[in-house]
């Protein structure tokens, strides 16, 4: 019988938020001591914290701090409302810069009285303005696409095409894309597109998770690898043909997740990922 080598874990990272009922603390320790290599620290986990400290205790857990996540949120009827997006995500870039990734994910935003392509001029326009600082403190910033459910009020960017012409227009090396399976799976351009920012060595992060079927919650049903539609290996295999070595990140958000039993959603997350991904 011939076996198959279970693939290592040098490549895993978890979003903070994946296993939200433990504190940012608990989480480092208990990805840690299962091997994970990398962690993503949503903002609200830093709440309250030294960030640089905590930075620290992360990297004594061995683990690679993958990114921050998020800022974004450009689009704003007034112009008030602007200008204090720009200021939380330079402030943002602090967070990050103080935490030691190099990277921050933006969930773009979108203001529902706004036409989409009015958005997201606004978030051309937002992200131009930080760009300034997020190469001043070392950062790059990862626009990331979200699925067309969301181009309400979370993002006017819902394809990786959108992701990449902006990239293109805002032409800075400090600008890439952060791919997730759940927002894209979908799109019957994604292989095209995914070539097209490899080619501009553009891909900043690759998120995973799956699609349930039936999905009960448009936020907060996100599956586990395997367990829902999405071809996460088949869409793996094409970011890192355009020449991807990063991380592969579990970011779920779940209710059902976070009330279970938080040791055993960490065993299943690994096996999944070792397995479905
Ligand atoms: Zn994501």
């Amino acid at each position: 019988m011939r076996t198959t080598a279970l693939k290592n874990l040098s490549r895993l990272c978890i979003h903070s938020i994946t296993t939200k009922p433990w504190a940012i603390e608990t989480a480092a320790q208990k990805f840690s001591a299962a091997g994970v290599s990398g962690i993503t620290v949503w903002r609200d986990a830093l709440i309250g914290r030294n960030i640089q400290q905590t930075g620290q205790l992360l990297r004594n857990e061995g683990l690679d701090i993958v990114s921050l996540c998020r800022g974004g949120f450009f689009p704003g009827l007034d112009s008030a409302k602007r200008l204090v997006a720009i200021d939380d995500n330079k402030k943002a870039i602090e967070e990050a810069e103080a935490l030691g990734t190099n990277l921050i994910v933006l969930v773009c935003g979108a203001d529902p009285g706004l036409s989409l392509e009015d958005s997201r001029k606004q978030i051309r326009d937002g992200i131009a303005a930080i760009i300034p600082a997020a190469k001043a403190a070392g950062v790059r910033l990862a626009i990331e696409p979200l699925h067309p459910m969301y181009a309400d009020t979370r993002s006017a960017i819902n394809t990786l095409k959108q992701a990449n012409d902006m990239c293109d227009e805002l032409n800075s090396p400090w600008v890439g894309v952060a791919i997730d399976v759940y927002h894209l799976w979908w799109d019957p351009s994604l292989e095209f597109e995914i070539k097209r920012c490899g080619a501009n060595q553009n891909i900043f992060a690759f998120h995973i998770c799956d699609w349930n079927v039936p999905t009960t919650d448009m936020l907060l049903d996100r599956g586990l690898m395997g367990e829902g539609c999405i071809p996460i290996k088949k869409i793996r295999s094409w970011v890192e043909s355009a020449g991807f070595i990063g991380f592969n990140e579990v970011e779920i958000f779940s209710n059902k997740f976070w009330q279970a039993d938080q040791n055993q959603f960490l065993h299943n997350i690994i096996e999944a990922y070792q397995i479905k991904s």
